[in-house]
C-alpha cells in the first residue's frame, strides 16, 4: 500500500463502456470528485481542429500544448469543461471530434502533457478517473482499478442513442465504424495503449443495469477501502 491518503478509483476500458456514466454515479454517492481524461484528449483534438495544427508538425503542436489550458468546472447540474476559458463541452461531443481524437491522443507530447495534468488533479484528494491507460500509467498505485468491457453491438447502440439523442445525424453503421477505429488505434498505440492493468477487476456490463454496476465497484470499493484504513 502507498503512502497516500487519498482514495483513487482508476476505470478504464474501451469506447462507449459506459466508463463515464458509471464514473459520474460513483463521484456523486461517493463524494470524490470525478475527471473524465478522454473530455480532456477530445479538448486538445478541437483545439488543434480550430487552429489547423498538424500532427506532423512538431513544433506547432509543442507550442499548441503551452497554449491550451483545461479546466473542470463543477456547475450545479454538471461539470463543464472549459479549453481556454470557454465551455466546450458539448463541442467536443461531436462525431467530427470522435472521428480525430485516437489520432491526437496517439503522440508522446500530447500524452505527456495529459498525464502530468491528470497526475495533479490527482493529488490530495479523492478522486475517480476515467480513460484508457488511468491504472496503467497515470495511477498505477491507484486504490482501485476497474476494466470496462461490453459487447461491441451493445455498446454501439448505446452509442448511437446517445448521440441522436442529442440531435446529431449519424448513422449506426458510422458509430460502429467509429468505435472499432478508436478501440483499434487505442489499443495498438507505441504510448501508453489501452490495456488492463494486472491488478484491475474486470467489469463486463454488456447485460447489466447502472444500478447493478454501482453496487459491484461500491462494493469492490468498501472492501479495499477497509484494507486502506487498517495499515
Ligand atoms: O473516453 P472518450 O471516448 O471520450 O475518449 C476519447 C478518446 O481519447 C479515446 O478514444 C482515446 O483515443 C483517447 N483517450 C486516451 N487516453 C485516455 C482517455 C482517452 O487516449 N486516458
Amino acid at each position: 500500500m502507498t503512502g497516500r491518503h487519498n482514495f483513487i478509483i482508476a476505470i478504464d476500458g474501451f469506447s462507449s463502456c459506459g466508463k463515464s456514466t458509471l464514473a459520474k454515479a460513483l463521484a456523486k454517492r461517493l463524494k470524490f470528485a470525478f475527471i473524465d481524461s478522454g473530455a480532456m484528449y477530445r479538448a486538445v483534438t478541437l483545439y488543434f481542429l480550430k487552429n489547423q495544427i498538424g500532427l506532423e508538425d512538431d513544433a506547432a503542436i509543442e507550442q499548441a500544448l503551452v497554449d491550451i489550458h483545461i479546466d473542470f468546472i463543477p456547475n450545479t447540474e454538471k461539470t463543464e469543461i472549459h479549453l481556454n476559458n470557454e465551455d466546450i463541452s458539448d463541442e467536443i461531443r461531436q462525431m467530427y471530434i470522435s472521428d480525430m481524437v485516437s489520432e491526437v491522443s496517439a503522440l508522446k507530447t500530447v500524452r505527456s502533457a495529459m498525464v502530468a495534468q491528470q497526475q495533479k488533479l490527482g493529488k490530495r484528494r479523492n478522486i475517480i478517473m476515467d480513460g484508457r491507460d488511468i491504472g496503467t500509467t497515470v495511477f498505477p498505485d491507484a486504490d482501485l482499478k476497474i476494466f470496462m468491457t461490453a459487447d461491441p453491438s451493445v455498446r454501439a447502440e448505446r452509442r448511437y442513442l446517445e448521440l441522436s439523442a442529442k440531435g446529431e445525424q449519424v448513422t449506426m453503421a458510422e458509430v460502429i465504424e467509429n468505435l472499432a477505429h478508436r478501440d483499434h488505434i487505442d489499443s495498438t498505440r507505441a504510448e501508453s495503449p489501452l490495456r488492463q492493468a494486472e491488478d484491475a477487476v474486470v467489469l463486463d456490463n454488456s447485460d447489466m443495469n447502472q444500478e447493478e454496476q454501482l453496487a459491484f465497484v461500491i462494493k469492490e470499493y468498501e472492501q479495499r477501502k477497509a484494507s486502506k484504513s487498517a495499515i
